[in-house]
């Protein structure tokens, strides 16, 4: 079987609280692991001792990064909590190769991708806006964020200091649970038509995406497929419970 194909045991190298619930995991790739994958996919991981339960991840590292895979998982459900309290550097868990279609359009050059994303929905993200600095695109790439609360940004610091170093990217936050006299001076509210629309320039050059929990997605969906009236060509959608 080639390496593309193999499911293999990785070593977790280190660990990082991105936030009190949240915590990126980086896998090392054994020697000669060769695998071949896009930025915006997903590997599916199991512990060594329940190998029946598998649950998918995103890929919050780019395909520029060589040697290991980064995910960040929330703590949520089984496979969350036991990731997020309980994963530590030296572990290891079985990682079935990337998979899947959530790609960043960043051939032809010169596009813009409006990212729509709720909660943990950030991940692959993280690996788009990546790839386009390290690659130094013109792609134009703006990131509108639903969270709860200001507390619930995950990245924020990362993203702050992309958005300084490159004129090409936008990070856009909203917070829907907010109490009235927080002194957050951004946007409240839930992600809307007029939000996503007051960031299209070009729409013929403009690709849609949207990620994270299934109600959050739906809801993107039909307001930009079915209000804005946007081409499903031009919009990609990745859900989870
Ligand atoms: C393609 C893809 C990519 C993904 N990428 C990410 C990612 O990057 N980061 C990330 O954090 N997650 C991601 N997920 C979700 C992830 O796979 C898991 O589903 C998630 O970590 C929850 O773990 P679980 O499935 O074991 O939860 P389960 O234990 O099966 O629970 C599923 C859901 O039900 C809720 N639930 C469980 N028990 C109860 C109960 N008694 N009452 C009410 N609610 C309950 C849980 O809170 C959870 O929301 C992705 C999913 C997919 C399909």
């Amino acid at each position: 079987m080639s390496n593309k194909k193999k499911i293999v045991e990785m070593e977790i190298e280190s660990v990082n609280m991105e936030l009190p619930d949240t915590k990126t995991l980086r896998f090392k790739w054994p020697e000669d692991y060769g695998v071949e994958f896009k930025t915006g996919q997903f590997i599916t991981v199991y512990w060594p001792d329940s190998p029946k339960y598998k649950r998918a991840y995103s890929l919050s590292s780019c395909a520029l990064d060589d040697g290991y895979f980064e995910v960040t998982v929330k703590r949520d459900g089984k496979m969350g909590t036991r990731v997020v309290d309980w994963a530590e550097a030296g572990h290891s868990m079985f990682v079935i190769p990337p998979t899947g279609r959530f790609l960043p359009v960043f051939d032809p050059p010169g596009k813009h991708l409006i990212c729509v994303a709720g909660g943990s929905g950030v991940t692959p993200f993280r690996g788009f806006v990546r790839e386009a600095a390290r690659r130094k695109l013109d792609t134009k790439i703006t990131i509108l964020y639903s969270v709860r609360t200001t507390e619930d940004i995950i990245f924020n610091h990362e993203f702050r200091e992309l958005e300084k170093a490159n004129p090409n990217f936008k990070f856009l936050v909203t917070c829907t649970r907010l109490g009235e006299d927080d002194p957050w001076p951004g946007r409240r509210g839930r992600i809307s038509a007029e939000w996503v629309n007051e960031q299209i320039g070009n729409i013929d050059d403009t690709y849609f995406y949207a990620c994270g929990p299934n109600a959050l997605v739906e809801n993107t969906e039909k307001l930009i497929r079915e209000q804005m009236g946007v081409p499903k060509e031009q919009m990609k959608t990745e859900k989870w419970g």
